[in-house]
């Protein structure tokens, strides 16, 4: 299969919205769209996003993971940027459909048929960089995956910022392209200097997030992460890693922390970054103040993997879906 991202389905479905109102989804075929060059989105970026994964099971059916939860946050980014809201119905059957359209494209697991809904402001007022856009194009793509640790697991090495924010309190939870802009440059300069993955942002070292994962403490029996603030992204990975991790009994602690604290406790407990495409992916190394810290020294990231599997079972259909997180597709 070809680098994440990059294959997508031959249908697609959008939805206009002009003259106050949602207007009849299409499903059509795939193809470049026709877009005023003045469009809202180009100059202000209004535009946020969504993803996440349908998956095959052994049995030939095909189950959304969470697809309500993620309608809801992108209902929640699109307000935030006072975009006109898509009705939780409308976003709902739109990617029942497009999903429905594609079947043939589901992977066997452990691929996934990736699915990304995005919102874009098409206002053409290039004058609008103070008031919203009362035009928009609802769209969901879908792309087909397949295994995200084909190679094995390559645990990640981190460098801790504590000076950059990877965001601004207005727009930290929300799923929108500027964040990506603003984490960019930082994460360059990181891969440049430090020849790291990703750098994981702890202004005024308070532990967040990296530029498009959100980040848990896991040992065997407890996982820590920062509680829900307006700072970062209320990744669903996350949430259902803390609900899985709740139900086999572990110590769920949601509270800040600091980069003392977390450089302390990963000396013996696991760390990882967690997100829809990757799930749970172990980190193996920190560089801080220009010195690494290699992540529990000597473990095999064995607790990250046994929650990550916990998830992976949900999934499949091999682990009971007691929170009603799968929507299975007709
Ligand atoms: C999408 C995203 C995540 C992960 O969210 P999931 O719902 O778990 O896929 C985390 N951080 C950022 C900045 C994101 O954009």
């Amino acid at each position: 299969m070809t680098a994440f991202g990059t294959q997508f389905s031959d249908q697609f479905i959008t939805a206009e919205y002009r003259d106050g109102s949602w207007h009849k989804p299409e499903l059509k075929p795939l193809a470049p769209m026709p877009m005023h060059p003045a469009a809202h989105v180009f100059h202000y970026a209004s535009t946020c996003f969504e993803g996440f994964k349908a998956y095959r099971w052994a049995d030939g059916s095909v189950h959304i993971f969470r697809l309500h939860d993620h309608v809801a946050r992108m209902q929640k980014s699109a307000a935030s940027l006072h975009l006109p809201v898509p009705d939780a119905d409308l976003l709902a059957h739109m990617v029942l459909d497009v999903v429905a359209a594609n079947r043939d494209d589901v992977p066997e697991l452990p691929g996934a048929l990736y699915l990304r809904p995005t919102l874009i402001g098409t206002l053409p007022n290039i004058g609008a960089a103070a008031s919203p856009s009362t035009e928009a194009m609802l769209y969901v793509l879908t792309s087909p995956v397949g295994d995200y640790f084909a190679g094995g697991i390559r645990p990640l090495k981190i460098l801790i910022d504590d000076v950059n924010a990877r965001s601004t309190t207005q727009l930290g939870s929300t799923k929108t392209g500027g964040n990506y802009a603003a984490a960019l440059g930082p994460t360059l300069a990181a891969k440049d200097e430090f020849g790291v993955d990703q750098v994981l942002f702890c202004p005024s070292s308070d532990v967040q997030e990296t530029g498009a994962a959100n980040f848990l403490v896991i040992g065997d029996d407890h996982v820590l992460t920062k509680p829900l603030d307006s700072t970062f992204l209320h990744g669903i990975t996350r949430a259902s890693t803390l609900a899985l991790a709740h139900d086999l009994g572990y110590t769920v602690e949601e509270r800040p922390f600091t980069v003392a604290e977390l450089l302390d406790s990963i000396k013996t407990t696991d760390a990882a970054l967690s997100g829809t495409a990757a799930s749970l992916t172990p980190v193996g190394e920190m560089v801080y103040q220009g010195q690494t810290h290699v992540v529990n020294p000597g473990s095999e990231y064995g607790s990250v993997i046994k929650l990550r599997d916990a998830l992976s079972a949900v999934h499949s259909g091999e682990r009971e879906d007691t929170h009603g997180w799968l929507t299975q597709v007709d």
